[in-house]
């Protein structure tokens, strides 16, 4: 058959069934047929290194998952609220990653979204508060009360005339570009949450929650710098506040040198959310809190959905989790990454465009600038780039509200011949762009 025309067929079968509001990659993009590792093969065969895919994080059709996910499903798959022993086997391999001791509870949802709206309604019914601090440029998912906490390029207040008022927003601590610069800028951005807590205050609605990627994925893998979060955390609590850290994208040993985001800044929030590593594509995420929050909620109705922790998915988070520790992904992503980092670091010097690297471990987003002073975004040449990156066989899209970060988030099995070649397309890319 005609290759574009089979893929033209497949556009048009998910168009016509959901019409035009599911987002996808690329405005022509390759029909994917199989993946491997961190490669993907189309219909036509050609194999495509995907840097895109951080939920993926074991890898595409890892064996070990496959197996487990379908011998489980031959077994038994059903509604959540059965005794069954996968259910425990997750949560309490999860919680083995706990971050601090006093984090010892876990509730298994379907998705990221889900995972931030529970976590919102969990500290809302702790404190008996509403008022939630967001940080702008993020995006924490679709569902109505992660969507009003968002602000990034998908942020779409659905029918909502505006942001629900219980919504306050405060600066994405860039210490790159916006009010504050430089690394001693993270408690200057944190002066601004505590204001806003003590103006909150003082109107007699003091904060449920902070709620914060401990590195900011929309705003392009921008790592906050020192003294903001250990500066906001405690000026939430001051005031009887709850920290909740958004670890849907950064979490599950993506940054390498630790399992969470907040761990590598040095802070413990009261819940954590975490979702697309957690099933690799299963659809499965979770809270993790503490004992006395949860049983707040307890008192107002239990809690439960579906399919949420159901014995496949269970199984699918369990592996994922033996995946990470027998592969050692979490040391491969400090390894690969710290490659990656000084690859474009060698790029940097020879590539004005290349503005700056964000991130660290497998998480790094590449700002392209068209000036150093002013900090001009290349967006339009970021756009072409990852056209041009699609030709060499290398899937990565453009992130922050300026597009012009290509946001590296390859599966964790990354390897460095796979790094470098990545490295040689961006430097032949780059160059043609140059000349
Ligand atoms: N939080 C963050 C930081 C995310 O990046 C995303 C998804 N991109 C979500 C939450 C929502 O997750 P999901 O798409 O699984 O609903």
């Amino acid at each position: 058959p005609d290759p574009s025309r089979q893929l033209l067929r497949e556009r048009r079968r998910r168009d016509r069934a959901m019409g035009g509001a599911a987002e996808r990659y690329y405005a022509d993009p390759p029909q994917i047929e199989r993946g491997w590792g961190a490669l993907l093969i189309d219909s036509q065969g050609r194999a495509y290194l995907d840097l895109v895919n951080n939920v993926t994080a074991i890898g595409h059709s890892h064996p070990r998952l496959a197996e487990a996910v379908s011998r489980q499903l031959h077994l038994l798959n059903t509604n959540s609220r059965f005794l069954y022993r996968a259910y425990a086997d997750f949560t309490e391999r999860l919680l083995e990653h706990s971050p601090d001791p006093a984090l010892d509870t876990v509730i298994p949802v379907n998705s990221g979204s889900e995972a931030i709206d529970l976590a919102i309604k969990l500290v809302q019914v702790a404190t008996g508060r509403r008022d939630v601090i967001a940080v702008r440029e993020a995006y924490h998912g679709w569902t109505m009360a992660a969507d009003s906490v968002s602000t990034s390029a998908f942020d779409n207040p659905s029918a909502l005339a505006s942001r629900p008022d219980w919504v306050h927003l405060v600066d994405a601590p860039n210490s790159y570009r916006g009010p504050h610069r430089g690394p001693a800028s993270g408690p200057d951005y944190a002066r601004q949450v505590a204001a806003l807590c003590d103006r909150l205050a003082d109107a007699g609605r003091a904060p449920a929650a902070f709620i914060c990627e401990p590195v900011l994925g929309n705003a392009g893998g921008v790592i906050p710098p020192r003294g903001y979060l250990d500066g906001a955390y405690p000026a939430v609590r001051a005031h009887g506040g709850l920290a909740i850290a958004d670890e849907v994208q950064v979490g599950y040993g993506r940054l390498g040198s630790a399992f969470w985001g907040s761990t590598m800044q040095g802070v413990v929030p009261d819940v954590i959310a975490v979702a697309k590593a957690a099933g690799n594509a299963f659809p499965l995420g979770a809270v993790i809190t503490r004992r006395e929050i949860v049983d707040a909620l307890r008192r107002e109705g239990m809690f439960f959905s579906s399919a949420a922790g159901a014995p496949a998915g269970a199984v699918a988070g369990a592996t994922v989790l033996d995946v990470i520790r027998d592969e050692g992904l979490q040391q491969n992503a400090a390894c690969v990454g710290a490659h990656l980092a000084a690859g474009l670091d060698r790029l940097a010097a020879i590539h004005p465009l290349l503005g700056t690297v964000h991130g660290c471990g497998l998480y790094q987003g590449i700002e392209l600038v068209r000036d150093h002073e002013t900090l001009e975004p290349a967006t339009t040449e970021t756009a072409w780039i990852c056209e041009r990156l699609l030709g060499h066989g290398v899937i990565v899209q453009p992130t922050s509200e300026r597009q012009n970060v290509l946001k590296v988030k390859p599966p964790l099995t990354l390897t460095i011949d796979e790094a470098d070649m990545f490295l040689a397309a961006l430097d032949a890319t780059l160059s043609e762009l140059r000349d």
